[in-house]
């Protein structure tokens, strides 16, 4: 079975086309600038040159139109009919209190989708564009929704709930949601299926650092609690974002600096963590660049980075009563030495031996990072939210 991942945003879209016999890619593209002039699609074909195309695309009927172009392209496509792709994934960000896993896609779930709006407002919406398009384009292919916040509603009531009146989670379902829950879900998988053990023997803190950051505990193969929550602004210092802070600075600062709400929510979404410390980028490459050559707001930004990081690694451990397995994934936790070094410095009183040369090897590969000797073991697992998408769509198609 040939199936289709999409990942809908409002202005952009992107997609992989996978062979469900052996799991592999046979192309991957994306399409930028929806909405406005010189849209750009490009698709990439494994062992092809990239193919690009620009032109005008006002909305996600269109966009999904050209994909299916790309990918059916007498020259640049993969597939000789349209109906080889027999069942499409979407990624959807907010699955509420409602998704406590993958679903197949009914009009039912599409109001549920709608009803969470509030709750997602930049994304929701986007992806309901893309089922919707998906709809027009391949009529009656079966489509599934993976859901960011599915992998984390195994969470017990103190983890996801916050010290406030009651009755806002009753009338608003004020609470930890938590993000990146596809990816917290496949590494973990990844790393019992490494370690050759069964993920619900093992007490496991998963770290997918990127753009943007969370930690996740996992207990008896379920999420225990994660560091983002209503939205994914708390938890650890990110790019852009700030992660955990005093609320009282948000009125403080409106008040002192007479800014309004939507002022300070983008202040701290998209003028803090790491380019507010530094001064310099919200890129941890630039930071540690910039701190190798003497850089002094580089170095605080890396260092608060990596103190508040290694904060929750060991707030995770204390939950859980023990900690087995440390993963890191995503952009900075797949490349960063600096960082995985550093956030795991101050972890020695745990058992945790980091074993730098290991550290310091560049793979794509699953590895073990720690020593042999080490009690807890340190692992770097390569990200895969599409792959998920896709099993989780293959197999939900398979059994309708
Ligand atoms: P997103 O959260 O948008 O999915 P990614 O998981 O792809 O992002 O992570 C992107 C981030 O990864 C970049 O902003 C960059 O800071 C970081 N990154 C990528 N490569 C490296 C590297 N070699 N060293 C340090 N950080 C890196």
């Amino acid at each position: 079975m040939k199936v289709l991942v999409i990942n809908a945003g409002s202005s952009s879209l992107k997609y992989q086309l996978y062979n469900m016999q052996n799991e592999t890619v046979l192309a991957s593209g994306s399409v930028e600038r929806i909405g406005m002039d010189s849209s750009i699609v490009t698709q990439e074909v494994p062992g092809r040159d990239e193919t690009r195309d620009v032109s005008e695309i006002l909305d996600h009927v269109t966009a999904i139109k050209r994909v299916v172009d790309m990918l059916t392209h007498a020259e640049h496509g993969v597939l000789e009919r349209i109906e080889e792709i027999e069942a499409v994934g979407h990624r959807v960000v907010h699955g509420g209190e409602v998704f406590k896993q993958s679903v197949l896609v009914t009009d039912e779930v599409k109001l549920e989708i709608r009803r969470l709006f509030d709750l997602a407002p930049l994304h929701n919406p986007a992806h309901m564009m893309g089922i919707t398009a998906v709809e027009s384009n391949l009529p009656g292919v079966p489509q599934v929704v993976v859901f960011d916040t599915a992998f984390h509603q195994s969470m017990p009531k103190e983890s996801y709930l916050y010290p406030i009146p009651t009755v806002l989670y009753r009338r608003h379902k004020i609470r930890r949601y938590g993000f990146h829950g596809t990816s917290h879900h496949y590494v973990s998988d990844q790393a019992a299926a490494f370690l050759e053990q069964p993920l619900e023997s093992l007490k496991m803190v998963t770290c997918h650092i990127g753009n943007g950051a969370s930690c996740t505990a996992i207990k008896d193969g379920k999420s225990f609690d994660t560091s983002m929550g209503l939205t994914p602004l708390e938890g650890l210092m990110m790019g852009t974002r700030s992660g955990d802070l005093d609320p009282a600075i948000v009125p403080f600062t409106m008040n002192k600096e007479e800014l309004l709400l939507s002022e300070v929510n983008s202040m701290l979404n998209k003028h803090s963590g790491l380019m507010a410390v530094s001064g310099i980028s919200s890129d941890m490459r630039e930071i540690v660049e910039a701190m190798e050559d003497g850089d002094k707001n580089a170095k605080l930004a890396f260092d608060m980075y990596t103190y508040r990081l290694r904060k929750y690694i060991g707030a995770y451990a204390a939950a859980m009563n023990g900690l087995d397995v440390l993963v890191f994934t995503a952009g900075v936790g797949e490349n960063s030495t600096h960082v995985r070094a550093a956030a795991c410095e101050g972890l020695t009183f745990l058992g945790l031996e980091l074993d730098h040369e290991r550290n310091a090897v560049r793979s794509r590969q699953t590895r073990r990072i720690s020593t042999d000797n080490s009690r807890i073991t340190v692992l770097v697992v390569p990200t895969n939210e599409e792959l998920l998408i896709a099993r989780d769509t293959f197999s939900i198609v398979q059994d309708k």
